[in-house]
């Protein structure tokens, strides 16, 4: 928020503000979905569709998913709900009694602690190192099981950190969810932004059984730079799917009817559109990738997937910027905004002091005149 604040002033005040806080493709949406939303409320949809979603929709949410990863649902499985943050609230709130434990391991998308202790659940949230990719390892999750744990929560590839789990990696958390009779919740809506020689893997696919055991969420925010059309879904079990559309029927609703049709254009249409976006994003991560590793004091893990470098700055605190003491990654954000006018996200708002998070969903131009202003910024501590 206050990272947000300051951005908004300097910009008012006429100045260029290098904005890499940003959690959403800076792309806009292609313009065959644009058109398909038009269509849409040419054709007169816009009424209240069935409170669950529109059968075209969950049909095409359904297909792709056993195109991708060989998994087969009835489109009754699926829920469409406003965005993916949506999709979770419905999860937590079907779910969660009081006093039930969630884990999540940090660094994590701020929201999810707060949905979880909005349905009355309690967020466990277990750290992650760098040198283990911020992953979350086996020991790691039996060691924060008690008898209260009800879900297990994997963000891959991650929000804040862009690393990724192997097939063997998934394998191994499944075996303790299933031991330990857990739901898992697999926020997958970065799967298909994924570079180089990684490989996305479906959680639900990892071991037999899991599939029941399993929410995916997902949505077309990401994939199809569509986050103001508030689409996202919920692919579960039966029972779960049922609770969940009676919840959301008494909540909200259907989703848009019409953001509804543009995500099946978005989903059955071509997908030279996902190539294309994908391809700037990989060439602006090696870019990024590179400088971080040109900075000195500089490192972060190699970016699987998604569009985001979560950044060690831990060599730059304690020194002064400026005449400017900076000791946490907070006051390090800020300042490198006030004196460079370069906007991140400080690592501690995704329970990881000591980071900072550049998302690269910018122009490839702002990203490298970006990196030359953190390099001036680094170089004037002292
Ligand atoms: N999950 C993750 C990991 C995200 O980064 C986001 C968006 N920041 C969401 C879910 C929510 O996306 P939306 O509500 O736009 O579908």
């Amino acid at each position: 928020m206050a990272m947000g604040a300051k951005a908004k002033e300097l910009k008012a005040a006429g100045k260029k503000v290098y904005d890499f806080a940003l959690g959403e493709p800076d792309f806009d949406t292609p313009d065959h979905i644009r058109e398909a939303g038009i269509a849409a409320i040419k054709a007169g949809h816009t009424h209240y569709t069935a409170a669950p979603g529109i059968p075209e929709l969950k049909k095409a949410v359904v297909d792709q998913c056993r195109e991708r990863h060989g998994l087969e649902y009835d489109p009754t499985q699926v829920i469409i709900s406003n965005g993916a943050k949506h999709a979770l609230h419905n999860i937590f709130t079907a779910t969660l009694n009081p006093g039930d434990e969630v884990i999540i391991p940090a660094p994590y998308w701020v929201s999810y602690a707060e949905l979880v202790r909005i349905a009355g659940g309690v967020p466990v949230i277990v750290q992650t190192e760098q040198e283990t990719d911020f992953k979350l390892l086996p020991a790691q999750l039996k060691g924060a099981i008690t008898p209260k744990t009800k879900i297990l929560l994997i963000c891959s590839p991650s929000n804040p950190t862009g690393s990724m789990y192997s097939g063997d990696e998934l394998g191994a958390l499944a075996d303790i969810v299933i031991e330990n009779d857990l739901l898992a919740i697999a926020d997958e809506i970065y799967e298909q932004l994924v570079y180089g020689d990684h490989k996305f893997t479906c959680f639900a696919t990892v071991r037999p059984g899991l599939q029941e055991r399993t929410v995916i969420v997902n949505g077309v925010s990401k994939t199809y730079a569509m986050t103001g059309w508030r689409i996202g879904w919920t692919i579960s079990s039966p029972e779960l799917a049922k609770a969940m559309s009676k919840l959301q029927s008494q909540e909200t609703s259907n989703a848009s009817s019409i953001s509804q049709y543009a995500a099946v254009a978005a989903l059955t249409g071509s997908q030279d559109c996902v190539a294309h976006m994908r391809e700037q994003f990989a060439k602006r991560r090696e870019f990024v990738q590179k400088r971080i590793a040109e900075i000195p004091g500089l490192s972060c893990p190699e970016m699987a997937g998604a569009f985001y470098a979560f950044i060690n700055i831990k060599e730059h605190l304690g020194r002064s910027y400026n005449g400017k003491q900076v000791d946490d990654d907070s006051t390090w954000c800020l300042e490198l905004l006030e004196q460079q006018n370069v906007a991140t996200v400080m690592g501690s708002a995704f329970g990881a002091p000591g980071y900072a998070r550049l998302s690269f969903a910018a122009a490839m131009d702002d990203i490298k005149a970006g990196f030359e202003r953190i390099e001036a910024f680094v170089k004037s501590g002292a």
